[in-house]
């Protein structure tokens, strides 16, 4: 909070600074004015913005992140930046959020890279590869390990500058009315799996089918697909999965700890004074770890619910299985990465700091919840 005599104070003292560059501006025979004018009206106006999701509005988690981000900045900027949360639909399409903010058609958008892998194959690294970085140990990348920087790069070109905003921890493997218990079980199974996960699973034999979140338990319940994945116990309780399927499997070897994003189009971006700037990237930084916090917490309470209420059937993967996912998705990787330089660049850092922090999650996390949990 800024009181009005400071307030004053320093309109008074950029009334007079303003005039001198203006001098300067006329007397140097260039024109400084309107830039000097823009930044000092920047400092105090009131910026409403637009923000686009590819989320249902006010969905639990994934949803309520941009929510939250809106309601931070408004609170910590005393009303000075107000933004509007529209769902998926409202003003564009689910899947067109990046778009709209590369365009600047809206300022603000919040959704996962993976979704514009077609544009920006590297854009999965920093949502969620198979067999990848858990959510602690994408953040660890992202923010200390290179990652962030890597990220601006490849969406400098797209006029986008993102920031980390939100997880959902590792996801569940989904709903299946099939039993897996061996590859011979994947073999012709049509299920819903995105990304590259869906590329592997088409490579073990399977049938991946991309649908839109809201269509998915009519597809599981008529028999259209044999298999869905979607979230974890949190969201999928939500949708209802457990009456259209019988078994629910893990682990979510494809989505470890898928990362969103917050995307702002860069002209937008610029033309803010500082102070908002701290504020959004602060605000927003804590709503990444607040959506994680929230996933954890529910999701601990809404496998309970599934399994002592709803009597859902949990299944662990075949080892086989999994060990047949890991090395399909390591080739995959690897070929995508000899694609081109920036997708090159990307994997080299991700899969470094991935090994790394395997070496030493053995002798730390990994150790440790093995002694707990005996
Ligand atoms: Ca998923």
């Amino acid at each position: 909070m800024v009181s009005y005599g400071l307030r004053k104070f320093r309109e008074t003292m950029m009334k007079k600074i303003l005039t001198f560059v203006l001098l300067i501006g006329l007397i140097s025979g260039c024109s400084g004015e309107q830039e000097s004018s823009n930044s000092a009206d920047a400092e105090y106006k009131t910026y409403k913005w637009r923000l686009v999701t590819s989320w249902p509005k006010n969905y639990p988690g994934l949803g309520m992140a941009p929510e939250k981000i809106a309601n931070l900045v408004e609170e910590m900027s005393n009303g000075q930046m107000q933004i509007t949360v529209y769902g998926a639909g409202e003003q564009v399409p689910a899947f067109g959020v990046f778009d709209a903010v590369s365009s600047g058609s809206h300022q603000m958008g919040h959704s996962g890279g993976y979704f514009w892998k077609g544009k920006v194959p590297a854009a999965q690294f920093f949502t969620s590869v198979p067999f990848g970085l858990t959510a602690d140990e994408i953040n660890a990348w992202v923010n200390r390990g290179g990652g962030l920087e890597l990220w601006r790069e490849i969406y400098e070109p797209f006029n986008i500058y993102p920031i980390p905003a939100g997880n959902t921890g590792t996801q569940m493997f989904g709903w299946f009315n099939k039993e897996i218990n061996s590859l011979e079980d994947v073999k012709g199974l049509k299920m819903r799996i995105p990304g590259i996960g869906g590329e592997v699973l088409k490579e073990a034999g399977g049938i991946p089918v991309t649908l839109p979140g809201g269509e998915l338990f009519t597809a599981l319940q008529t028999g259209v697909i044999d298999a869905t994945e979607w979230v974890g116990p949190y969201n999928d309780l939500t949708f209802g999965f457990h009456q259209a399927a019988k078994y629910y499997y893990y682990p979510g070897w494809h989505e470890p700890g898928p990362m969103l994003e917050l995307l702002i189009n860069m002209d937008a971006w610029n033309s803010l004074p500082k102070h908002l700037q701290v504020i959004i990237e602060t605000a927003t930084k804590a709503v990444n770890q607040d959506t994680l916090d929230e996933y954890l917490a529910r999701n601990n309470q809404a496998l309970t619910e599934l399994v002592e209420v709803h009597g859902v059937e949990l299944r662990k993967l075949p080892d086989d299985v999994i060990e047949e996912f890991r090395a399909i998705s390591n080739e995959i990787l690897s070929d995508l990465a000899e694609e081109d330089e920036v997708i090159g660049k990307v994997y080299d850092s991700y899969i470094e700091f991935k090994n790394n922090v395997t070496e030493y999650h053995k002798i730390s996390e990994d150790s440790f919840i093995e002694a707990r949990n005996k």
